[in-house]
């Protein structure tokens, strides 16, 4: 079977014998996908003409509330998502649920705090600007949302959340979205834009998908357009430097990968509540999705007292952990999307091991249970120990994208930030301290180099919202090798879609302008 495309408002086959997707345990074709002969200028064409028009005529609370339908639409078919995550990812149910019911809280936050805005159809920032020296001539700032379209190439990773992390500000805002979703995990995406193009939620234009190559997808972009590209470093260069990309001075939001860090303070001593903390939430960031998560923790900094301990702690508890089949009773972790993720993630680990020592796993006498490793495509998780500090060659710089992580001894709270620093920019740091002349120290000084700087002492305890856990609520993203983007943080992420612009005139015009506009402040708030 190959799925089909959306585009001006039809369901469109592409040409030719298509790409096939995979299950990654047993090795079973599973459906095809194909972009090939597809006209996609004009599908965005159609998208800018009618998705955006009709979006644009509605008012931000009017589309918050399609929104909420949309995660209603989503919830009802959450179980065939499931089994789509099952097959196609090899995802156990918590490893779908991380996506499936993230893409509809996502939403549903979104639904709910795009109310605020009410029946405004453009935003108002700040008072009016003196120009001159009486009121006769002002200036006053607007944000007014693009007219384009919100393009979104994603990452095999996150099929569902990827889509709506993104889908639920940019409709919020009043831009159509066209997604091309990862060929490898392409499946549950399109499954779910069919769901909701089969409820008639959203005027015609205003979802679009095209599943396979982006083709010359990105020839075709105008000035009011958006690209959010999640993915490799690699791909997000070739986005950037793209000649249409950089003829239209396109905004684009990059969401590359990055080796975020664990970070125990000195008080996190073996015993205590802040130890026992990393330790679950180190093992929990290895194992969740089987380590494919762009935030996942991949270098843990303990000071160097305490790293042998940590280290093996950790390792007790994976010794612990069932890898294999997820259809089968007892097993934790699935296998990686595919046989080349695992050939790339056997590559990297060939690396980390030239500066560290393997503490657990590596793969030689690994057997899944219940799958054929001939065909499979499982990778043991796998915690490293590496002395060199900053000296090391691969272990700062080499993200495996699996459940692989390397443990840093640190000597002080200096040394731990010049080695979080070394990252060169990441999505996060986890911090498990409740010392407070060693926080004061670390995390202003990491700040600049961290989208998201998460702390837990013993007070939190398991209150805490997680290490790799993006809440719409707050900023995703991170600067440097990270990919310098910003997504989510709440209304903050309309901003992307919007543009600002300033009017300069009699403040009879300005009040007429002004006139039903929504505080832009809200955006923040
Ligand atoms: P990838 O190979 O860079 O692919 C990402 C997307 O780009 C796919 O949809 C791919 O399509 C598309 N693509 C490839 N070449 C293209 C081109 N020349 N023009 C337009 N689109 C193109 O990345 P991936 O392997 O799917 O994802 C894994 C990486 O994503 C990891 O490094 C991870 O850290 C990162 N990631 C980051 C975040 C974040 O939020 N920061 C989240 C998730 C993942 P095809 O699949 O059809 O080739």
């Amino acid at each position: 079977m190959k799925l089909a495309n959306y585009l001006n408002g039809q369901w469109l086959e592409g040409a030719g014998e298509g790409i096939p997707l995979f299950d990654p345990v047993t090795g079973e074709e599973l459906v095809r996908v194909a972009s090939d002969g597809l006209d996609l200028g004009a599908g965005l064409a159609f998208a800018r003409e009618h998705g955006g028009a009709a979006l644009r005529g509605m008012n931000y609370e009017s589309r918050a509330a399609l929104l909420g339908r949309i995660a209603e639409v989503l919830a009802a078919n959450r179980e065939a998502y499931f089994d789509i995550s099952l097959r196609n990812s090899g995802s156990t149910a918590a490893d779908a649920g991380f996506d499936v019911d993230g893409a509809i809280f996502t939403l549903k936050t979104y639904a709910r705090s795009g109310k605020v805005l009410g029946a405004a159809k453009h935003l108002q920032e700040g008072g009016r600007v003196a120009l001159a020296k009486t009121d006769v001539f002002q200036g006053q700032h607007f944000l007014t949302p693009l007219t384009g379209v919100a393009i979104f190439i994603n990452a095999f990773n996150f099929p569902a959340w990827g889509l709506w992390e993104k889908a639920a500000p940019a409709l919020l805002a009043g831009v159509p979205v066209l997604v091309k979703p990862a060929t490898p995990t392409a499946w549950l995406t399109q499954r779910m834009v069919q769901d909701v193009v089969a409820a008639g939620i959203l005027p015609p234009g205003a979802i679009n998908i095209v599943c396979g190559s982006a083709r010359d997808l990105l020839d075709h972009v105008g000035a009011c357009d958006v690209v959010s590209f999640t993915g490799s470093a690699d791909t997000a260069l070739r986005i950037r430097t793209h000649p249409a990309v950089v003829a239209n001075s396109l905004r684009v939001n990059i969401e590359a990968d990055s080796v975020n860090s664990a970070i125990l303070g000195p008080d996190a001593t073996p015993g205590s509540a802040e130890f026992e903390l990393a330790v679950k939430e180190i093992v929990r960031e290895l194992t969740i999705k089987t380590g494919q998560k762009c935030t996942a923790i991949r270098r843990i900094l303990v000071p160097a007292a305490n790293a042998r301990a940590l280290a093996d702690a950790v390792a007790s508890k994976l010794a612990g952990m069932s890898v294999g089949n997820p259809r089968s009773e007892g097993v934790r972790v699935g296998p990686l999307v595919s046989r080349a993720q695992q050939a790339a993630a056997f590559e990297g680990l060939a690396k980390l091991r030239q500066d560290a020592d393997v503490v657990f796993g590596g793969g030689e006498d690994f057997t899944p249970v219940d799958a054929d490793p001939a065909v499979a495509a499982f990778f043991q998780p796998t915690l490293l120990l590496c002395d060199k500090g900053l000296a090391a060659l691969y272990v700062h710089d080499v993200e495996v994208f699996g459940p692989v992580a390397t443990v840093l001894p640190y000597a002080d709270a200096a040394e731990a930030v010049a080695i979080a620093r070394r990252g060169r920019g990441s999505l996060v740091a986890s911090v498990y301290s409740g010392d407070t002349g060693f926080l004061a120290e670390l995390v202003p000084a990491i700040a600049d180099l961290h989208g998201r700087v998460m702390v837990v002492d013993g007070a939190v305890g398991n209150q805490h919202t997680g290490h790799g856990n993006v809440m719409p609520t707050c900023l995703h993203g991170g600067p440097g090798r990270a990919g310098g983007g910003e997504e989510l943080g709440g209304l903050r992420a309309l901003a992307m879609y919007h543009r600002r612009y300033v009017v300069q005139g009699g403040s009879g015009l300005l009040d007429a302008l002004s006139a039903g506009a929504a505080d832009a402040a809200l955006l923040g708030a």
